[in-house]
């Protein structure tokens, strides 16, 4: 019988963000979580989602609990179990929230009687844990059938939904039809962007809060050049003779060494001197990671020994993305499609997962050492990988779509491809970062200061304190 496993969590004080966010910011967010720490005396929080890596919301859900142990509030972090069936279920429902067709698979009785029997067995175990007066964040589809059973415990139910697209149609209508009849019970909603909450959900009962990146964590610490150049090499990515061994910093502050070989279809390795286009993204349809390479491969001409990385995680990784094998195979075959001169610089990797912060790590040194990040996204949630890659300072080419335009503004902090299907635009605007430095240098610069002003943990965990207040007030 399926039921949710319990991630165990880092306690990590707050303390440690102030030499980057000030004494002000430090302040604004210490003072709210001092003003809602007696609420949580006799209650727990439960964060509960559908995977515990390989996507933004367990990359986010870590380090911000994290930071709530940190703050001496007691808080647990849930991921349902789940069968195949379900998780094409939630991946068909994922793709039509996006506007999107997906597979064009079915979503009838079948896949909800699926549905709800998947998430009848995760509730019964939770009400061995859930009391009442307990707050429980859902996230995202996976999870918004538990919102009536959590609510029967007498918890106080929250679903926060990382998806959306900015214009509904009938495949988006579709997706919420299906989820509709779970939502009534929910007490507040939060959404990453006003754009993404849809018709059947009450705008007075719903929150807009946006993603945000841990400075800290294996994914974004700062990594030197040469640091991420052996952690590339060391990993199977690049060859070159490393000056620096490939450790990183794991969360607890100890060293890590990376041990393990990311798998890599190529010609020949990416020598470590290339100017280096990368695109970090699971192996999903939306995601296009297929378009970057076509797109690399006709319309990037200079600079000519310039190498494109389409980095993922290992296919079996991401348990609740039942289409990333798929999806991978069809870039295996449109790269053996390729020309064999452009074949040879272009390389598909997928980053084994068996450790969170060595694949983490791994990720930090390919953004790092990149000298042009794309995301090519059709549709986009929010895309923490281009927060990452602002963070870092990095050029970026993305899609103007969905979240990515909460981040970036065309020609400030990245450039964007207003048509993401066009990919003549796209190789040309990659040629132009990687052509003109000055201009890349300006756009990273300016995208890693907006990351420090609106991305940071910080105004993430200051926004739920607000929240916690509001809820304060209405119980
Ligand atoms: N990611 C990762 N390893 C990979 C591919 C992706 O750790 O091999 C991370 C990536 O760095 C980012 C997250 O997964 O933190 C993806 O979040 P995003 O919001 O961009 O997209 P999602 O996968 O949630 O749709």
């Amino acid at each position: 019988m399926a039921k949710p496993i319990e991630i165990p969590l880092a306690v990590v004080s707050p303390d440690r963000l102030a030499p980057i966010i000030g004494p002000e910011r430090m302040r604004i967010f210490v003072d709210l979580a001092e003003s809602v720490r007696d609420f949580f005396t006799d209650r727990n929080v439960y964060n509960i989602s559908s995977t515990a890596q390989g996507g933004g919301v367990a990359e986010m859900v870590v380090v911000l609990l994290a930071y709530v142990q940190g703050l001496q509030i007691s808080n647990h972090w849930l991921v349902i179990e789940g069968n195949l069936e379900f998780f094409e279920t939630t991946k068909r429902l994922h793709n039509l929230l996006h506007g999107t067709p997906g597979n064009g698979g079915e979503l009838g009785a079948d896949q909800r009687n699926g549905y709800e029997s998947v998430l009848a067995d995760n509730a019964d175990d939770l009400e061995t844990r859930v009391k009442e007066g307990d707050i429980v964040l859902l996230h995202d589809p996976q999870t918004a059938g538990l919102a009536v059973p959590m609510k029967k415990l007498g918890a106080t139910v929250l679903w926060r939904c990382h998806i959306g697209t900015d214009e509904a149609n009938d495949y988006v209508r579709k997706g919420w039809d299906f989820l509709e009849p779970y939502l009534a019970d929910v007490d507040l909603f939060i959404f990453s962007r006003p754009d993404y909450v849809p018709g059947i959900v009450d705008m007075d009962r719903t929150h807009i809060i946006q993603p945000s990146l841990d400075p800290f964590s294996s994914k974004n610490l700062h990594m030197a050049e040469d640091q991420a150049r052996a952690i590339m090499v060391a990993a199977g990515l690049a060859t070159g003779t490393p000056v620096e061994p490939a450790i990183f910093t794991r969360t607890d502050g100890k060293p890590g060494e990376i041990t393990r070989k990311a798998d890599v279809v190529e010609v020949d390795s990416i020598p470590i001197d290339a100017p280096l286009v990368v695109q970090v993204s699971r192996w999903d349809g939306l995601k296009d990671m297929e378009g970057v390479l076509n797109a690399f491969a006709k319309h990037v001409h200079l600079p000519v020994e310039a190498h494109l990385l389409l980095a993922g995680p290992a296919v079996a990784g991401v348990t609740d993305d039942p289409e990333g094998l798929e999806i991978y195979q069809q870039c295996v075959g449109a790269w053996e499609s390729l020309d064999k001169d452009v074949r040879a610089r272009v390389h598909l990797a997928c980053v084994p997962m068996d450790d969170r912060e060595e694949n983490a790590a791994i990720i930090n040194a390919i953004q790092t050492h990149a000298n042009v990040v794309t995301q090519k996204s059709l549709a986009e949630g929010f895309g923490l990988t281009v927060t990452e890659a602002m963070w870092k300072g990095k050029p970026i080419v993305a899609s103007a779509v969905g979240g990515i335009l909460e981040q970036i503004t065309d020609g400030r902090h990245g450039l964007l491809i207003r048509d993401p299907s066009d990919l003549k635009e796209f190789g040309a605007a990659v040629q132009r970062l990687l052509t003109d430095p000055v201009l890349a240098d300006q756009l990273g610069a300016n995208a890693r200061y907006r990351a420090m002003g609106e991305f940071l943990g910080d105004r993430h965990l200051a926004q739920y304190g607000r929240l916690i207040r509001h809820i304060q007030q209405l119980t």
